[in-house]
């Protein structure tokens, strides 16, 4: 099985390093990845600049790896397009260093890196640690090699993509289990912080205070908080198909003369 793994904090982080050290024994490992952080860039590509990538030595990883002057989802297409020799079957993003829970995964640079392998329609996860900034990412991986066994034991994960959150954990044994999940809502507040610059200026810092998570048991925020590993299947679709039946009644006509 080819895999190819990007992610958003960087092609230097601690998270990819010890994913794709820990995913070799599910196949042939690429690394194709941002060659700095790029979390909270979402979806975004690059259309106006060159990509430049070069190839580099994971540490004592022995697996191709290059960098990226690019976005999460530049990495991705980049990589299944261009640099890699065969199509992978499997696009993993991760591990991130934070969670990536609820509406927030639509900033994410991480989910939006495995959402580019869906719609190249190969099945995608997308992994995210729960626990505070951290360079220890073992227990992390640990719980990811698990999770990712289990969904290529279950069978067929086409037109898929899997949105895996794992609790911070000293230890694998704390953490409780896994649950199958749903997205939650988290809303924010004093989402700016205006200050002065030392010439007087104004400017503003995103600063946003998490007011609320809706925290339905089925939710993944509720999963994550009560020590569990969260796995929501995410797809793309962002139809609103209950809103089409309420508006197919409307009157809607252009004004020919
Ligand atoms: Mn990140």
């Amino acid at each position: 099985m080819n895999i190819l793994i990007s992610n958003d904090d960087g092609i230097y982080s601690y998270g990819l390093y010890e994913l794709a050290k820990r995913a070799k024994e599910f196949g042939k490992i690429a690394v194709v990845a941002p060659d700095k952080e790029q979390s909270a860039i979402g979806h975004a590509i690059t259309m106006h600049q060159p990509l430049r990538c070069g190839k580099i030595e994971l540490r004592d990883l022995n697996i191709d790896a290059w960098w990226v002057n690019g976005t999460p989802a530049d990495c991705v297409k980049l990589g299944v397009e261009t640099l890699l020799p065969e199509r992978p079957d499997l696009v993993i993003s991760g591990i991130n260093d934070g969670e990536n829970l609820g509406t927030d995964i639509i900033y994410s640079g991480t989910v939006s890196a495995a959402i580019e392998g869906l719609l190249f329609s190969i099945p995608s996860i997308a992994l995210s640690y729960a626990g505070k900034c951290s360079t220890d990412f073992s227990v992390a991986a640990e719980a990811a090699v698990q999770v990712i066994r289990q969904v290529l034991d279950n069978g067929k994960i086409d037109n898929m993509l899997l949105n895996v959150n794992i609790p911070e954990a000293d230890r694998i044994e704390l953490i409780k289990g896994i649950k199958i999940t749903r997205l939650g809502v988290k809303r924010y507040r004093n989402s700016f912080e205006k200050r002065k610059d030392p010439r007087g200026n104004s400017y503003y810092w995103l600063a946003g205070e998490l007011i609320q998570d809706e925290m339905g048991e089925e939710t993944d925020i509720y999963a994550i908080r009560k020590g569990y590993v969260s796995l929501t299947p995410i797809h793309i679709d962002l139809t609103s198909y209950e809103a089409i039946k309420k508006i197919s009644g409307w009157n809607l006509s252009l004004n020919n003369c």
